[in-house]
Parts: structure tokens; sequence; C-alpha cells
């Protein structure tokens, strides 16, 4: 983070105009006060005046107006008495020419000069054209819209500091650009406190972790950082069911109990509804920062009165240590924050990020950490499983299966990197991914002579997305494969659950002709009723029923009805994950006509599986 600057950026939010660095004197520029009415005479008069105040409007009003509408102040802190204590000033510049046009007379009284010296001055000698380059770009970049209400630092004639609140106003002619300033330099302490301060439980905000721990990461030689951030395990519910003021308190308490009983944190924050964060900066290892993160924990953890009622929340702590789990913010926060996803999977408490320097085993953080780079690189690739017609060993159909070919750790299967794709919210990336190398590989089937339908599997994220048919349509498009050569897997229980159940894609994908097949069928409690009204053209019997097969009667019993169910609605059915002679003799007697399994292949890369086209029969089929 770049240390704030001091000059003032004209409508920069408070916490950059007055950080916590603030109170550093930055270039010299006592004439700084001009530098906004500059940047707005040259913007001209099309961005001013949000607030709209005519200039008849009595000073006092005015600021009565004016800190009424203020977000900075809040009532605590007594604004009546500011309102009657400020001193105030205010200004005119030609914005054609960027000379001051006039200043009231009690610019004196707050900076020291007479408006005699500063009127008429062309405001554009009086500063650093860098720094007013750098206001401008700013200001071009929030647009004309953006509210003209800044803090600023200048030096009072004598040296010393003033912090100056400015306002524009409605100029009472073109070209004018008017504003006035008041002198909350007896403020600022108060203002740079709410500006750095989560106002509902006066813990620091995010922005505080931030410096602290970029200030640390830069002065903390043979010192470590830790980052602590805590997720509160079923706030929500508390929020939801007895109403956001419990909620509130609930956190008030919380925070009131940290900040009693903790004083070795550099930095005790909210930073968000309900997540904390802690940076200390010292003497620490892995071990005594997961022991202030336990600590933490009991406090967040154990029970609260509140409104009479006990409430006792979890919290899913991660842990994260310079420099062996990064040397910036932002690689710190992101390790922190996944630690901190691992511990509220496996249920609450704390995690610290593991680090995979020099470990050979791949874990789930190394991989979160690495997804983006594998998508840009092009290392997730779809690998085919045969589908067999179980009456002439022909290969009927092709389900791709992702892989990720890591540079480290080899062939990965889904299993090993699928939560690192959601935690990253990948997803959809992964799924464009996925789709344009089915369709290529249909395409190369077909030109290749083999008409054969390509299956690609879908989650629910992808199907809830609603530029998912248009996506399909100019894929298909694209390669010229027909819709009929595309299948389309989607689990039971993604399609049956609530939120699956008014996914208007599959309309829109019948649409093109593209199929629709049900994944793990008989792992859910399917509604034939639904599944007719989703005009699906097949289900896929889950390989735990045939597993099944000749060893428990029930299996075969579920089976057979699923077949019979299935092909009494005119669905096709393929049997999953045959590994044996058995399995396959069974299904054949139950009336499967198509299976899948590595009785025949495993999933293949695409060329070893136009290999297996090539004679497109196994010769594992008995006759
Ligand atoms: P699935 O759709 O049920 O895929 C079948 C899984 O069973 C595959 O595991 C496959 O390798 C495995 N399998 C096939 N034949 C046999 C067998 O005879 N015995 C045994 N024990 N297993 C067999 P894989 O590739 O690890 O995929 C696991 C799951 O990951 C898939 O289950 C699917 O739900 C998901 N998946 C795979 N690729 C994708 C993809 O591109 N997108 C999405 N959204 N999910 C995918
Ligand atoms: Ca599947
Ligand atoms: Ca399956």
């Amino acid at each position: 983070m770049t240390p704030p600057t001091q000059l003032p950026a004209t409508h920069a939010p408070p916490a950059a105009a007055s950080g916590p660095r603030t109170s550093a004197p930055g270039p010299t520029a006592d004439f700084a006060i001009v530098l906004p009415l500059i940047a707005i005479g040259i913007l001209g008069a099309s961005t001013l005046g949000p607030l709209g105040l005519v200039a008849v409007v009595p000073a006092g009003l005015l600021l009565r107006r004016w800190w009424a509408g203020s977000s900075l102040m809040c009532r605590d802190h007594g604004h009546t008495a500011l309102v009657d204590r400020a001193r105030i000033f205010s200004w005119e510049i030609d914005s054609g020419t960027g000379r001051i046009v006039s200043m009231s007379g009690n610019v004196a009284e707050v900076l020291g000069y007479e408006p005699s010296e500063l009127e008429g001055a062309e405001a554009a000698t009086l500063i650093d054209i860098d720094e007013a380059r750098a206001v401008l770009r700013e200001e071009a970049r929030l647009g004309a819209d953006a509210e003209r209400r800044s803090i600023v630092t200048v030096r009072h004639k004598d040296g010393h500091e003033v912090t100056l609140r400015e306002v524009r106003l409605t100029p009472r002619r073109e070209g004018l650009v008017r504003g006035v300033s008041v002198d909350i330099s007896e403020f600022a302490d108060a203002l740079r406190f709410q500006a750095e301060h989560d106002e509902l439980t006066g813990l620091a905000n995010r922005s505080i972790v931030e410096q602290t721990v970029v200030d640390g990461l830069l002065s903390a030689s043979g010192h470590q950082v830790a980052l602590i951030v805590a997720d509160l395990d079923r706030f929500k519910g508390i929020n939801d069911t007895l109403g956001h003021p419990t909620g509130d308190r609930l956190l008030r308490v919380l925070a009131e109990r940290l900040r009693a009983s903790i004083d070795t944190m550099d930095v005790m924050a909210r930073i968000g509804g309900d997540e904390f964060a802690f940076v200390a900066i010292g003497d620490l290892t892995v071990e005594s920062a997961s022991a202030l993160a336990e600590e933490v924990h009991g406090l967040l953890t154990s029970p609260v009165a509140v409104d009479g009622l006990q409430l006792a929340v979890g919290a899913s702590i991660g842990v994260a240590v310079s420099p062996g789990h990064g040397t910036t913010y932002a690689d710190l926060l992101k390790c922190a924050d996944i630690a901190s996803y691992q511990a509220k999977h496996s249920g609450g408490g704390v995690a610290v990020f593991e680090s995979s320097e020099g470990e050979a085993s791949v874990t789930r953080q190394e991989l979160i950490c690495d997804t983006v780079r594998a998508l840009d690189m092009g290392e997730f690739e779809l690998h085919f499983q045969p589908q067999v017609d179980l009456q002439n060993g022909r290969v009927v159909g092709a389900e791709g299966l992702v892989r990720w070919r890591h540079p480290r750790h080899g062939l990965l299967a889904p299993a090993d990197f699928f939560t690192a794709i959601e935690v990253g919210g990948h997803y959809h990336r992964l799924t464009d991914v996925m789709l344009r190398q089915a369709v290529e590989f249909g395409a190369r089937m077909l030109d290749h002579g083999h008409p054969i339908p390509v299956a690609v599997n879908l989650g629910s994220m992808s199907f809830l997305d609603r530029r998912l048919p248009d996506t399909v349509g100019e894929l298909l498009e694209r390669h010229g494969l027909p819709g009929s050569l595309l299948t389309m897997e989607v689990t039971e229980s993604d399609i049956l659950d609530e939120k699956g159940r008014d996914a208007p894609v599959f309309e829109d994908l019948g649409k093109l002709g593209v199929r629709l097949s049900i994944d793990d069928f008989g792992t859910g409690y399917s509604n034939f009723t639904r599944l007719r009204s989703l005009d699906a053209n097949e289900v896929k019997v889950d390989r735990a029923f045939v597993q099944g097969l000749g060893q428990t009667s029930e299996d075969a019993i579920i089976v057979r009805a699923t077949i019979q169910l299935a092909h009494l609605l005119g669905l096709d059915v393929v049997a999953e994950g045959v590994e044996t002679e058995g399995q396959l003799q069974e299904l054949r007697a139950l009336g499967c006509t198509t299976a899948q399994g590595f009785y025949w292949s495993a999933a293949v890369h695409p060329d070893a599986f136009l290999d297996l086209l090539a004679d497109n029969a196994t010769d594992r089929i008995p006759s």
C-alpha cells in the first residue's frame, strides 16, 4: 500500500485522506488548499455541486445541513458543538483561467493568509504540478457523479498543519467553481478514529489490518508477522432467527471480550459481517501464532448472554505466518483464508496454513493457490471413458472426466482438486474449458467417422448459470457438432435439490438437441414425474449398486427396478463402475444395454480413445 498522500485528493474517502500515517508531513504545499480548486476548474462546471446549496445560505445553516448529511461525524461526537465552533471560509475559482477569484476574509483566521495574498493568483503556480495531475487522474477515474467532499491537510502560513473539510457548492455562474472549507483540525483525531475503526464494535477495520501487516512486513527484520482470520459459524442463523439487533449485540459482546482478554495482538479487527482478523508482529513461530489463535477461538466460542439468552457461535480460524506462508499482505491473507476454509470444513477450530515447501505430497492449499495458473496454462484436460453396448461390445459413448496434469504431482483426479476449484471460485471457468474440450473431441470423433455421443459432467453451479445454453450453442456451431452428439450428465441429487428444481437451462439445452443424462441414479430419491418433466434421455445406475451385484440381493432388486422404470419412461440406461465379468453378466440378465467401467477401460487420453475406436470392439466382451 502506498502511503496516503498529503495532498488533497478532491474526493478521496476519509480512510485514504486521513489515514493513520497522515501525521507525517508530506511534500510541502503551503497552498494545497487550492489544489482541488484547480482540479475542479480544469474539469469544468459540468462536474460540480452535488449538494445544491446556494450562495445566500448563511454559513451556520449551511454547516448544519452539511454535517447532518455527513457520513463521517457520528452523533456521539457532538456535531452541534462542532458547528458552533467551526472556522470556515469560502472560495471561488475561475475554471477557465484557474485563477482564484475570491476568498472570504476568514481565510486569514484559518490559514493565516489575507484574501488579497491569494486572490488573482494563478492556482497552478502555487502547487506541485505532478500532484495536481494525480488528483486530476483520480477525478477523471471517479467521474462526475462522485461525492464532492474531501478532507485535506494543508499548512498554515506559520507552518503548522490544518485539517480542512471541503464541500463544493453550486456555482453562481458558469465557469466558476465555489466551495467552502471548514477547519476541523480539532476533530481530526475523532475523524481518523472513525476512518480506522469498525463502527459497530469499535475494533479496527480492514484497512488497518492491511496497513499493519504491510508495515510489519517492511520493518520486521528478524520478526514474523502472523495474520489470523476468524469466521464465525452459525452467526447467520442467529441473525435470521433472533434478528439483526441481537446479532449486533452478540458481536459487540464478543469484541468487548476480545479487547478485555487479549493484549498480545497488534491489531484486532472486524473485517466483515462475522469475520474478524488479528495481526501479531514479533518473535513468533507457527506454534505460538496458533496458540494465539486458540485463545481467540476460546473467546469467540464460549457462550454469551444476550437479551437474556445464552448464545454460542462456532469459529473457524485460519493462521498464516510470514515469511513461510508469504511475504506480502495478499499472500498472507490468501493463506489465512484458505486455512480458515480448511478449519470450517473440518468442523471449526484453528487451522494453520500448510506450507507445501519441500513436501512431496499434494496439499489442498497448494492446489488452491495453483488453480489460476493451471487454468491459464491449460493444465486441465478431459479424458474419456468408453461406454459399451452390452449386446455387441461396440463403443457407443464417451464420458469426459476431467484431469489436472499437474507439473509436480502428475495426473490428478477430480476428488483431488475440486475443492480447490470451488474455493477459488473457478468452477465456471473450468466448466467452459471442459465443455470446449468435449465438443472438440466429439467433432474429432465425427471427423474420424465415429458419430458417438460425448458426455460432460455438470455440477449445479454450471446449470444454474443462464449463459450455459448460449455457450453450448456457440460451441456446437463452431465445431459443427450436432447437439444430439453431446450429453450433459447431471447428478440426481443436484437436479432434484432445491436450487436445481427450476433450472431453466435444460429446456434451452433440449432445444439444441443436447441429451440429458441423470448421473448417480439411485443415490437420491428421484421423483419420476420430475424426471419425465425434465425430458431426460438417460439414467446412469450408480456404481455402488453395480458393485453390489452378485453380493447383495437388494442391489440387484434396485438395479432391476431402475432399469424397468427407466425403460418404461423411454430412458436409456447406462450402468457405471463395471469391474468384473460377474457384474457384466448380471447386468445383461437384468436387461441393461449399456455400461462403462474398468472392466473395459478407465478414462483415457483422447488420442488413446481414438485408437480404441479404431478397433471399435473390445475383445473382452464375451460373445
Ligand atoms: P462420475 O460422473 O460418477 O464419474 C465416474 C467416476 O467413476 C470417474 O471417477 C471414473 O474414473 C470412475 N470409474 C469409472 N469406472 C469405474 C470402475 O469400474 N470402478 C471404479 N471404482 N470407478 C470407476 P473420476 O474421474 O474420479 O470422477 C469422479 C467424479 O468427478 C465424477 O463422477 C464426476 O461427478 C466428477 N467429474 C469428473 N469430471 C468432471 C467434469 O468435467 N466436470 C464436473 N462437473 N464433474 C466431473
Ligand atoms: Ca458422470
Ligand atoms: Ca456417476
